[in-house]
This record gives C-alpha cells, sequence and structure tokens, in this order.
C-alpha cells in the first residue's frame, strides 16, 4: 500500500522547495523513488513540439532556458533525485504533469493548492486541473501567503 514514486511538481514559485521538501520526506517515509518536474511554459520555442523532454546536460543557444535549467538542477541535487528521475519538459503544465505522471507509474503527484498564479482561486488552476486529470494520487501542499 505505500506509494512506490512520488513526483514532485514544482514552478520555481517562492513556495517551490517547500514542496520539493515535503515530497523528498514522504519519499523517505515510504522508502519511494523521488521524480521531480518542471514544465517550461513561459518561454517562447517554436521550433520545440510540446511535450518535448529538455536535456539537462546539452548546452543551448538561449540565456533563459540555461537560467531556467540551472534552478531545477540545484533543487533537483538537493533532493538527490537521481538522473533518469529529473524532469524538465516544455509545455503546458497541466498536460505534461499527468502524462509525465502516467508513464511513469507515479502513484503520488505532490504540488502546491497554488503557485505562480496568486490565490485568486482556492485552489490554483494548474493544481485543480491536476487533481481533475490525474490517474494517480495528489497531494495538494496548502500555501499559505505570509
Ligand atoms: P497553480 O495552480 O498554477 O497556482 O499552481 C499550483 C501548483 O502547481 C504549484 O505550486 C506547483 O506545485 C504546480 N505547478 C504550477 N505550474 C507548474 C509548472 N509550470 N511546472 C510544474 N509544476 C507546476
Amino acid at each position: 500500500m505505500n506509494y512506490q514514486h512520488i513526483m514532485a511538481s514544482i514552478d520555481f514559485s517562492d513556495h517551490s522547495q517547500y514542496i520539493a521538501q515535503k515530497a523528498k520526506n514522504l519519499a523517505t517515509v515510504y522508502s519511494s523513488k523521488l521524480s521531480l518536474i518542471h514544465v517550461l511554459d513561459n518561454i517562447p520555442m517554436p521550433q520545440v513540439p510540446y511535450g518535448t523532454v529538455i536535456s539537462l546536460t546539452e548546452n543551448t543557444d538561449s540565456d533563459y532556458l540555461e537560467a531556467e535549467k540551472q534552478k531545477f538542477i540545484q533543487i533537483a541535487n538537493q533532493l538527490n533525485v537521481t538522473d533518469g528521475c529529473r524532469w524538465l519538459v516544455w509545455g503546458n503544465p497541466k498536460q505534461e504533469i499527468t502524462h509525465i505522471a502516467d508513464q511513469n507509474n507515479v502513484d503520488l503527484i505532490v504540488m502546491g493548492s497554488h503557485g505562480r498564479h496568486g490565490i485568486a482561486l482556492l485552489l490554483g488552476s494548474t493544481a485543480n486541473a491536476v487533481l481533475h486529470h490525474a490517474k494517480c494520487d495528489v497531494l495538494a501542499v496548502r500555501i499559505k501567503e505570509h
């Protein structure tokens, strides 16, 4: 009954470390595999099809993408996420989070109750969509402002 594969979903908002650490703690308690995902949705990449997994080792000519990669790698390193469990993906967050979870037999997605998109909704739009579309359990970590 224990979770076998937990995936932390982070958007690089201020709460990302907190969410990732919660996922890490759960993975330790359950001795489960830990994955980390960030979906790039705020940089133009016209030549790259939606759903493309971005290589963390090859250099690109975009400074912005390099900066995003470094932020992602730093958090992945802090959590000791193994290379095959690091998902930096170009696309639509709700689609890619559920797709990658599904393809990799993730049984628990850990995410914030809201993130970059603010607290206009009780449950943010990404959190809400993942909760409705994921085939596995979803833990919405309550984010309090202040
Ligand atoms: P939101 O519903 O967009 O306010 O965000 C809620 C949570 O969804 C965030 O705290 C993250 O855990 C996750 N999330 C939102 N956007 C992304 C993204 N681009 N990549 C990965 N996770 C995300």
